[in-house]
């Protein structure tokens, strides 16, 4: 079985890196894979394959710096070539990026059959880029793995259960990864000691969403919190680089500590020795329950309901009183993280198997 796996951006380097390891070890399938390079930074994309011994894609597509309609586009465009050539049996997508719709359209309008793994997650919002190629991707896909019971209920409320294709509730895939590199992080990663870190005595904070940095209120609102939250404790932002590009551009002063962009180890580092996470993203949310960590979100709405309503999350938006008032809370909070939400870590084998069984 031949499965073209499509990937371009950091947080799908990640989870393919999990089911990568799992069909190496199996002698009947074959993995090619096609990195569309919408992350090209050597520490937003070189760094994950190195460290995390992903196999070398066999096709670079180097598109990237476009506007979206252009970026998938073009995507779609090379990916279709590749995938003529190619012939797989399954095309593999990830996530919620440009590279996801763009190689689910391209293997659909093929007739090749479709895997999309992290479906049926919802923001509810429809201006963000990410939850329109979502929504399209899985409703192209033929096998759809969801990381929670509720990307399952999601998709069943938008009538699923009448579709030709099929749900399977995998559990997250990110969880796998986690878990299996967590051993090498603590003892590869010297980021705390190249830093001055001190074992819960910072807060590790992330901001890359487009909601956040293209709006210039947002973004002010959030360095300015970070920039008074630092006065009382430690801020570590290892800053995307459109996040860092627009700060600049825009003149935005800020007053904690900015690193470029790290590694999966340095960044489980981080992770693990911080008093809390305050984040946009989505992928940083679940890894702050996997590494027993409360997360504040900077933004309206998340994908992961589950955090919330457990307690886990705080959403704060960009407001920042409300981020400054969800740090001071946080001290009080109790908290266990011991609750299954995202499987056992094996999404991987589990969805193995599903793809074995389609043929
Ligand atoms: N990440 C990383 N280095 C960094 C920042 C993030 O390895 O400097 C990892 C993070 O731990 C998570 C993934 O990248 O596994 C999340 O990617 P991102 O926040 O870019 O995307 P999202 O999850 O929001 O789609």
């Amino acid at each position: 079985m031949k499965i073209v796996t499509v990937v371009g951006a950091r947080p799908q380097f990640i989870k393919a890196s999990a089911l990568s390891r799992e069909l190496l070890k199996s002698p009947d399938m074959e993995e090619v894979i096609i990195h569309t390079g919408q992350h090209f930074d050597s520490n937003m994309s070189d760094v994950f394959f190195e460290e995390m011994e992903i196999p070398a894609p066999k096709y670079q597509l180097d598109i990237h710096s476009l506007s979206h309609g252009a970026m998938t586009g073009r995507m779609m465009e090379e990916i279709e070539k590749v995938l003529l050539y190619e012939r797989p049996d399954v095309v593999l997508v990830y996530g919620d990026t440009n590279s996801t719709l763009a190689g689910a359209l391209a293997a659909c309008k093929l007739n090749l059959k479709v895997a999309h793994v992290e479906a049926g997650l919802r923001s509810f919002n429809l201006k963000m880029p990410e939850e329109i190629n979502r929504i399209l991707t899985d409703r192209i896909s033929d096998l759809l793995f969801c990381p929670t019971e509720e990307a399952v209920s999601n998709l069943n409320a938008e009538g699923f259960g009448q579709f030709q294709s099929k749900v399977v509730l995998s559990g997250d895939i990110m969880l796998d990864a986690a878990l299996y590199y967590r051993n090498k992080a603590d003892t590869e990663s010297r980021i705390l000691e190249k830093h001055d870190l001190k074992k819960n005595h910072y807060v590790l904070a992330t901001i890359h969403r487009q909601e956040n940095t293209d709006d210039h209120a947002r973004l002010q609102s959030i360095i300015d919190a970070l920039n008074e939250l630092n006065q009382k404790t430690r801020v570590v932002v290892p800053l995307h680089p459109r996040t860092r590009n627009i700060i600049h551009d825009s003149q935005i002063l800020t007053d904690f500590t900015i690193i470029e962009p790290v590694g999966y180890f340095d960044m489980i580092s981080l992770i693990s020795n911080a008093t809390l996470i305050m984040t946009d993203s989505g992928g940083l949310q679940k890894e702050a329950y996997f590494f027993g960590k409360y997360c504040i979100t900077l933004r309206d709405q998340t994908e992961w309901v589950e955090l919330v309503k457990g307690g886990y999350n705080t959403l704060t938006g960009s407001d920042k009183i409300k981020i400054l008032k969800a740090f001071d809370e946080y001290s009080v909070k109790k908290l266990s993280f011991d609750k299954p939400l995202y499987g056992d870590g094996h999404a991987a084998k589990i969805i193995l198997v599903s793809l074995q069984e389609i043929m």
